[in-house]
């Protein structure tokens, strides 16, 4: 892996979901040196988060769960042996001046590659922030909006902030172990799964609704409680906390990508009918592209747009390069793989 920061490759696919995968197996077939980077520490993009559910409308496939596609994808993206990069998040990207790129990981690790298909998906989720000024100060040390260490939270007193199913799981797991817990909610009601909203009662969650929390008060970076209003009454009561946990639910963003001079609407990145972006030598397929007559969120989409720029780059790549196909029926490495020779 050292050496693959240092190599230029011929294409750079960032995002490891099924366009992604498929995309690098297509360009493997292309005879192109390829690296795919994910952000995260697997491959697969959404389907592992509905690995268990059955697709049936993957063509020549009659029924397969999205884990096992998963799994089928990784071995058909594996045959020309890309180099894998998990858990780094491209955030920047530079043009050189021979006309190549340098693209840059949120770990600050360099990746030089010769033209980039963006297959990210809706990007990455990012928290919804609590609004309550000063906030800021507290975060990633007593005020978190990702899952974190249970035992964090042992025999101390926690908020939680959010009325969905993550608001009430979260309460229902730390209740046993906190010294207190609390959860306070701006709606009358909690848009979470009604048996577990009956739960907290039975395990001795203070239930705030039609609340907010108004201030945060503390010293430095530790919190020692909060302001509570009662959003019909706009009454105030203190509450000493030590910990909250905001659970006010997550929205899709392309981050430091939006930076890169893309032509992007509603955050989807624009290209033409052959996946090229407004930015010479980036392409994009996928969920994250738009384009006249584009089908959006089907895996079938990537399929086809991942080959359409692949086949695309190649010419880039070389110009004097027709922009076509081939047959995987007339690739000699193929045949010879799946013969077992
Ligand atoms: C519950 C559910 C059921 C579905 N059912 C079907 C179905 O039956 N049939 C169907 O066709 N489709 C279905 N879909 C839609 C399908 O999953 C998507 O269309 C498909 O996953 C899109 O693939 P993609 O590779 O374009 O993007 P994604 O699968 O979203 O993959 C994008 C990847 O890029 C990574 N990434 C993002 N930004 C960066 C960055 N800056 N640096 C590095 N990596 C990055 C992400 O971590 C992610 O792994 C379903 C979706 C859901 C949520």
């Amino acid at each position: 892996m050292a050496n693959a920061t240092k190599l230029c490759f011929d294409v750079t696919i960032i995002g490891g979901g099924p366009t992604g995968l498929f995309s690098a197996f297509y360009a493997g077939m292309r005879d192109m040196t390829t690296k795919i980077i994910e952000a995260a520490p697997f491959l697969g993009g959404k389907l592992p988060y509905y690995s268990e559910k059955f697709l049936y409308d993957v063509g020549g496939i009659a029924a397969i769960t999205a884990g096992d596609l998963t799994k089928q994808l990784e071995k058909q993206a594996s045959t020309f042996e890309p180099t894998l990069v998990y858990s780094q998040l491209i955030e920047e990207m530079e043009r050189l001046e021979d006309g190549t790129f340098r693209l840059t990981s949120n770990t600050g690790e360099k990746h030089l590659t010769r033209s980039i298909l963006l297959t990210i998906g809706f990007g990455t989720l990012v928290a919804n922030k609590l609004e309550v000024p000063g906030a800021a100060q507290y975060e990633g040390h007593h005020l978190h909006y990702r899952p974190v260490n249970v035992e964090r939270f042992r025999d101390k007193r926690v908020l939680i902030s959010g009325g969905g199913d993550t608001a009430v799981d979260w309460a229902l797991a730390l209740a046993p172990l906190a010294q207190f817990i609390g959860i306070v909610h701006r709606r009358e009601e909690f848009r979470a799964h009604e048996g577990n909203v009956a739960l907290l009662q039975k395990q001795a969650v203070a239930v705030m609704t039609s609340s907010r929390i108004k201030e945060i008060y503390g010293q430095d970076d530790r919190i020692d409680g909060v302001k509570i209003e009662r959003l019909d009454t706009e009454e105030l009561t203190t509450l000493e906390v030590d910990e909250i946990l905001v659970c006010h639910g997550s929205r899709p963003d392309l981050g430091g990508i939006k930076d890169w001079g893309l032509a992007i609407e509603q955050d989807r990145i624009l290209v033409d009918a052959w996946m090229q972006t407004s930015v010479e030598g980036i392409f994009a397929a996928g969920d994250v592209v738009e384009y006249p007559g584009k089908l959006p969120g089907l895996i079938a989409g990537g399929f086809t747009e991942g080959p359409a720029a692949v086949n695309r780059i190649k010419a880039y790549l070389n110009p004097r390069q027709e922009v076509k196909p081939i047959w995987s029926t007339d690739h000699a490495k193929l045949s010879a793989i799946h013969s077992g020779s």
